[in-house]
C-alpha cells in the first residue's frame, strides 16, 4: 500500500450530487480514512458551458449533509480545474517538447469528412496520424495530441476488475489541448492526479474505458501510475442505469424526501460493498471496515424500499434533540409551526420513531403536537360520539382540571380510575381523547400525548370536543 494513501473524489459540477457520485464520494472518503490517507475534493469544471456554481455549491453542500468531510480541497484555491489551466499548459508545453505529442492542424471538416467515411464503412473512427510527422508550427492553428504506439496493447491492472487488456487498435493519438487552448478532460485528469499524488483512482465503471488513454499519457509524462479501481454502476429495479426515470436519483432529492443522512450513508455503502452480511453501518462503521477487496464486481440494484427501511432504523436510533433539529424543517416546509423548545419537540419525536420512515412521515405525524385538529375524522365520531360522550368529555375535563401535574403515570392512574367508575374500558375514554387531540383514533401512547400536549392545550382540546359532540347529539 503506498503511503500515505491520497485519494480523490473529482465531480463534474453539471448537475446535482447523484447517488453513483455520493457512491465514488463515499468510497474514497472510506478507503482515505480507513488507511488514514487523505481525501481531495477536487472540481472538474473545465467543461464551462456545462459548470455552475449553483451545482459546485449544491454538490458540497450535499457531501456535507452526508459528513464526508475532505483534507484538501474547496474552498482553498487550487482545487478547481479552471484555476489549473497554467499547469496542464505547462506539461502540454513539455510533451510537445519532448516530442511526446504533436501539433495537429486537422480541420473539424477534414475530420468529420473522415469519421462519416470510417462510419459507412462500419468501423470506429481511429485518427490516422495524419499531422503526427508534419512538425506543424506554431503558427499555425493547431489542436495538441498524444503520440501513442500504433501497435500493442494497454493492460488496466484493476483492483475490482482485475486485468483488462485494451487493444491499441481501439486507441488513437487522442487530443490534449484542443486549437482553442483548451485542455481535454481526460489530459486534466491525468495532470490533476499526478500533480496531486493521487495513489489511488477510485471512481465508476463508466470511466473504465477512459483507462487505458490516461495510462498513455502517464507513461508519456514520465509518472507512475496509480491504483485503479473502477466501481460497478448503479442499475435501477429494471435494471437499466439508474435514472431519473426511475424517480429521484439525487442527494437532495432524498434529503427532501425526509431519508436521513445516516441511512443514506449506510445504504450507498452497501451499494456494492459488503462487510460479511452486516447490514447496518455507521459512518464510523464504514470507515473501520470499508476495503476494495469487499468491493464486488456485479452491479447493484437500487432500492428504495431498503433505503426507507435504514432510514427508520436511523430515526430510531438518533438521540432526539438532534432529530427535532433534523425535523424542524421539514414541519416548517409542511406549513407548520416549528416549537421553539427543541427538547420539547425532542420528546415529540420519541413518540414518533416507532412509525416514520422519512422526515416528512415523521412531520406528518407529529402535526397534531402542532396544531390542534382541522376536523374530526367522521368514522370515529359515527362510532365514539354517541350520546354520552358529552358527559365523559365533561368528566374528563373535570378531572384533568384539578391534576397539578399530567405525567404519564399520573395520566394513565386518573383514567383508569374514571373507566373504573364508569364502568367503561380504558380504550373508550382513550379513544374520546384522541379524537379530541388528533381528529383521529390513531396516536402514540396517548397518556404520554396528554403529557407532553401539557394541560392547558389538551383542556382546550377537550373542550372543543365537547362542544362538537355536543352539537351532535
Ligand atoms: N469528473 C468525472 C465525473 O464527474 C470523474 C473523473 C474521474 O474520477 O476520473 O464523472
Amino acid at each position: 500500500m503506498p503511503e500515505p494513501v491520497r485519494v480523490r473524489f473529482a465531480p463534474s459540477p453539471t448537475g446535482h450530487l447523484h447517488v453513483g457520485g455520493a457512491r465514488t464520494a463515499l468510497f474514497n472518503w472510506a478507503f482515505a480514512r480507513h488507511h488514514q490517507g487523505v481525501f481531495i475534493l477536487r472540481v472538474e469544471d473545465t467543461d464551462r458551458s456545462r459548470s455552475t456554481e449553483e451545482y459546485i455549491e449544491s454538490i458540497l453542500e450535499a457531501l456535507a449533509w452526508l459528513g464526508l468531510d475532505w483534507d484538501e480541497g474547496p474552498p482553498t484555491a487550487g482545487y478547481r480545474q479552471t484555476e489549473r489551466l497554467e499547469i496542464y499548459k505547462a506539461q502540454a508545453d513539455r510533451l510537445l517538447g519532448e516530442g511526446r505529442a504533436y501539433r495537429c492542424r486537422c480541420t473539424a471538416e477534414a475530420l468529420d469528412a473522415l469519421r462519416r467515411e470510417a462510419q459507412q464503412c462500419g468501423e470506429t473512427f481511429r485518427y490516422p496520424g495524419t499531422c503526427r510527422d508534419l512538425a506543424v508550427p506554431a503558427s499555425e492553428p493547431s489542436a495538441l495530441r498524444l503520440r501513442i504506439a500504433a501497435e500493442g496493447e494497454t493492460v488496466v491492472e484493476d483492483a475490482i476488475h482485475g486485468r483488462v487488456t485494451f487493444d491499441h487498435a481501439q486507441l488513437d493519438d487522442w487530443i490534449l489541448v484542443r486549437s482553442d487552448g483548451t485542455p481535454t478532460y481526460n489530459f486534466c485528469v491525468v495532470v490533476d492526479d499526478v500533480t496531486m499524488q493521487i495513489t489511488h483512482v477510485i471512481r465508476g465503471n463508466d470511466h473504465l474505458s477512459n483507462t487505458p488513454k490516461q495510462i498513455q499519457c502517464y507513461a508519456a509524462l514520465g509518472y507512475p501510475l496509480p491504483l485503479f479501481a473502477h466501481i460497478p454502476m448503479i442499475l435501477g429495479p429494471d435494471r437499466s442505469r439508474l435514472s431519473k426515470r426511475h424517480g429521484a436519483t439525487s442527494v437532495q432529492a432524498f434529503r427532501d424526501a425526509g431519508i436521513v443522512p445516516e441511512a443514506m450513508l449506510n445504504y450507498l455503502a452497501r451499494l456494492g460493498w459488503s462487510h460479511g452480511d452486516q447490514e447496518i453501518f455507521s459512518r464510523e462503521d464504514i470507515a473501520r471496515h470499508f476495503d476494495l477487496a469487499q468491493v464486488g464486481q456485479a452491479a447493484a440494484i437500487f432500492d428504495r424500499a431498503k433505503l426507507e427501511w435504514l432510514s427508520m432504523h436511523w430515526i430510531k436510533q438518533a438521540p432526539p434533540e438532534r432529530l427535532a433539529a433534523q425535523l424542524a424543517p421539514f414541519l416548517a416546509r409542511a406549513g407548520l409551526p416549528v416549537p421553539p423548545d427543541r427538547a420539547w419537540l425532542g420528546r415529540v419525536t420519541e413518540t414518533l420513531t416507532e412509525r416514520s420512515h422519512t422526515l416528512v412521515e415523521m412531520a406528518e405525524k407529529a402535526t397534531f403536537y402542532v396544531r390542534p385538529p382541522a376536523a374530526y375524522d367522521p368514522q370515529a365520531t359515527a362510532r365514539f360520539w354517541t350520546v354520552a360522550a358529552h358527559a365523559r368529555y365533561a368528566l374528563l375535563i373535570k378531572r384533568l382540571e384539578a391534576q397539578a401535574d399530567l405525567d404519564p403515570a399520573t395520566v394513565e392512574a386518573l383514567y383508569r380510575e374514571l373507566a373504573a367508575q364508569l364502568g367503561l374500558k380504558l380504550v373508550d375514554l382513550a379513544q374520546l381523547t384522541r379524537i379530541a387531540i388528533t381528529g383521529t383514533t390513531v396516536s402514540p401512547p396517548i397518556f404520554q400525548v396528554v403529557s407532553l400536549l401539557g394541560k392547558a392545550e389538551t383542556l382546550a382540546r377537550l373542550k372543543a370536543a365537547l362542544a362538537a359532540a355536543g352539537a351532535r347529539s
